[in-house]
């Protein structure tokens, strides 16, 4: 949703100032070499990559975007107010602006020559999104431990989360404890988290607007499983809270 949003909006448009706010969002960049790479310049395209955007500058060079846990680009048209946390802001000619907008400053602003190998050098793996399903059974086959941990490892599977992890494997019949997962589980797996993620862009991350037989809509404590009634059970793995269904998640 944010790649698109800012491809509509942030796009080919020639940057007319950049103002770091704070320089504690910056990585491995100075403030001074940001606005060097952008002033003056547009961003041409956008690519995505699990919780990470990359936007290109038509100089060849990308801004790279983390946006963390609480990290957003907002655009701003004219005159209108920016975000209460906004850690950088980019003036665009004609009154728009793009601002990152960061409560707890988990993201990261930073330049790249290729985003290829900036996300190889940091052993992020491929896009939820973007995977194959050859890809994402060679990844996930083999393991001893939990399924669930190996949903949220960023090296294995990039932008997952732990709620859309929670929902595919929902949707899946699988238990997030589940270990050594045949090929045919793994399979419907893949097939879940394509349709999960697909659903929840195509209802902008609402909620309200998941199909009832979603488990995400119902993910509270005491509240019953939307297949079969059953109490949906809550438990730690790894340090994240799980929702699942002891019914008809199978171990
Ligand atoms: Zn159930």
């Amino acid at each position: 949703m944010a790649r698109r949003l800012l491809e509509a909006r942030a796009l080919h448009q020639k940057i007319r100032a950049i103002d770091v706010r704070d320089s504690r969002i910056l990585n491995s960049v100075s403030a001074q070499d940001l606005e060097g790479a952008l002033a003056g310049r547009r961003l041409s395209s956008a690519i995505r990559h699990g919780k990470r955007l990359f936007l290109q500058i038509d100089s060849g060079l990308w801004l790279a975007l983390h946006l963390g846990l609480t990290g957003w680009p907002v655009i701003l048209e004219k005159g209108s107010a920016e975000p209460r946390h906004t850690r950088l802001r980019i003036d665009f000619e004609g009154g728009a602006a793009l601002a990152f907008d960061d409560l707890r400053i988990f993201g990261e602003v930073g330049l790249t020559a290729s985003p290829q190998d900036f996300l190889a050098r940091r052993g992020i793996g491929p896009d939820a999104l973007k995977m194959e399903k050859e890809a994402f059974l060679a990844a996930m086959s083999g393991r001893k431990g939990k399924i669930k941990p190996a949903l949220l490892d960023q090296g294995l599977i990039a932008g997952l989360g732990n709620l859309y992890a929670d929902e595919a494997l929902f949707q899946s019949g699988i238990c997030p404890q589940a270990r050594s997962l045949k090929r045919e589980r793994l399979e419907a797996l893949y097939s879940a988290i394509q349709e999960v993620l697909r659903t929840s862009l195509a209802s902008n991350a609402d909620f309200e607007k998941l199909p009832n037989s979603y488990l995400l809509p119902h993910r509270r404590p005491g509240e019953a499983c939307p297949w079969d009634g059953t109490a949906l059970q809550r438990i730690k793995i790894a340090g994240r809270t799980s929702y699942y269904c002891p019914q008809h998640q199978k171990k």
